[in-house]
């Protein structure tokens, strides 16, 4: 078991969540104002507003440390922009505060049991913000700072020594707070402190290129004031996630499993080695919890094992806010024959803050499309967009969004600078969306070949 435990690095980047965000790339916040009001069009959203206010509302408990281990689910039709919405909260949290991205259904994977995938996608929702001291170098000069809340000293300045001392560093740094403190020297002076007395001699501007230090004895230490803070020690700011520290310190993994993002199961006994020493690290002051955000996509495709274990790991203090989604109604809850609304067993479904979105509006699609256009760099006729916003209106906001990519290349084989009605049709007729494709098995189905068991009438959703 490793008894040193390291932090790595803050560099490494979730491989899957990017490739998700592709869709979404317009996305660049929630669109709220300072009053948390949304703005009809704005950082790439547009519409749904009361779910964008809810959602605002929620980060702001997040930012203020109010919601660590809180669920909310995003509940509604599909393309209605419950993952746009996590997105753009993911976006006004900023890279510091940990955010990661799930499909239910990931969690189903033979390299590790599905418990094991929930607590490493709660661990990389959590944030541990270390402070570390560099370790000084002979010969460096240190910048030394008080913390004045400490102190109570009114007065700043910086303090500029030579030497490798620690010890010597804090004392200096003391005595020169003491002296700040009692207004005896000015950002600027320069100033000698008796070793062993701790008197502080106000020594002028001037002295510091009219005399050789060392003259003064071994018991005076020199100390410079200009302008600007004091500063204590060398401290470097990262921030890494539990699960980051866990592969880290895990003896079989290592390192470069991150990388690879084959990370394997990890020993409890390692994660609780972990907690602890974070939590030491919290008390001395090295480190705080970010808690951080586990968005789970499709949540119905969660089996009633996992939805206990949500309920279990949502009470744990490490837990960080778990935002759902869900587009289903009534549903079977997987692993049990009981239906339930979303497929969310009710203990579940009551502790979770529940936030509907609604179908769009035709002009909010419209500005959806224009948007996507302006993003894919896609030039559309007037009436090009009028059939792209009918069509939405009658497959999905997802298709229509999925077609224009298409009839752009179309285009282009046409040589033309903007997409036409003409290359609308042609990407239609090519490609199916859902009700079609229905449609089409429906009037195939006697020539394809059909899985036995499978309710046709159904539906596929
Ligand atoms: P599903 O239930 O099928 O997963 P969803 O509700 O998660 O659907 P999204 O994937 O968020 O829907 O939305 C579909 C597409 O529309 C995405 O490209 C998304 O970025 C875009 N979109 C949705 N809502 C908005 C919005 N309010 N403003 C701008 N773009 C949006």
């Amino acid at each position: 078991m490793a008894t040193q435990i390291t932090t790595g690095t803050s560099e490494l980047r979730d491989i899957t969540k990017m490739e998700r965000i592709g869709a979404h790339s317009h996305i660049r916040g929630l669109g709220l104002d300072d009053r948390l009001e949304p703005r009809e069009n704005s950082q790439g959203m547009v519409g749904q507003a009361k779910a964008r206010k809810a959602a605002g509302m929620i980060l702001k408990m997040v930012q203020e440390g109010r919601i660590a281990g809180r669920a909310m689910l995003f509940a509604g039709p599909p393309s209605t922009g419950k993952t746009a919405i996590a997105l753009g909260m993911a976006q006004t949290l900023g890279p510091d505060v940990p955010f990661t991205m799930i499909a239910a259904s990931e969690v189903f994977s033979l390299s590790m049991s599905k418990t094991e995938a929930l607590t490493q996608a709660f661990r990389r929702s959590i944030g541990v913000r270390i402070k570390e001291e560099t370790e000084i170098i002979e010969g460096e000069v240190v910048e030394i700072q008080i913390d004045r809340s400490l102190t109570g000293a009114t007065k700043t300045g910086k303090l500029t020594i030579k030497t490798t001392d620690m010890e010597t560093i804090y004392d200096l740094g003391n005595k020169m707070i003491d002296a700040l403190s009692k207004e005896k020297v000015t950002a600027g002076d320069v100033i000698s402190i008796d070793k062993t007395s701790g008197k502080v001699t106000k020594l002028g501007r001037s002295f510091a290129r009219s005399r050789d230090y060392d003259a003064m004895g071994a018991d005076t230490k020199f100390v410079q004031c200009p302008e600007g803070e004091i500063q204590k020690r060398k401290e470097v700011v990262h921030t890494v996630s539990l699960h980051e520290i866990d592969v880290i310190n895990s003896r079989t993994q290592g390192f470069l499993a991150l990388f690879a993002g084959d990370t394997g199961e990890i020993k409890p006994e390692l994660r609780n080695q972990i907690n602890a020493k974070v939590a030491e690290w919290r008390e001395e002051g090295k480190a705080e919890i970010i808690p951080g955000v586990l968005f789970i996509d499709e949540v119905h495709m969660l089996d009633i094992e996992c939805f206990s274990f949500l309920n279990r790991a949502l009470e744990n203090e490490l837990a960080p806010l778990v935002i759902m989604a869900s587009n289903r109604g009534v549903a079977r809850i997987r692993g049990t024959n009981l239906h339930s609304p979303h497929g969310l067993p009710p203990d579940l479904l009551d502790r979770v803050l529940i936030v509907s979105t609604q179908p769009y509006t035709s002009d909010d699609i419209k500005y959806i499309i224009k948007i996507r256009c302006e993003e894919e760099d896609v030039t559309l006729t007037e009436s090009a967009l009028d059939i792209l916003t009918r069509l939405a209106a009658d497959t999905t906001l997802r298709y229509v969004l999925n077609l224009i990519s298409c009839a752009q290349m179309l285009a282009r084989k046409r040589k033309a600078e903007a997409v036409e009605d003409t290359d609308i049709r042609r990407a239609y007729s090519y490609f199916f969306d859902e009700k079609r494709s229905v449609q089409w098995i429906k009037e195939q189905q006697h020539r394809l070949v059909s899985e036995e068991g499978v309710d046709f009438e159904a539906g596929s959703r």
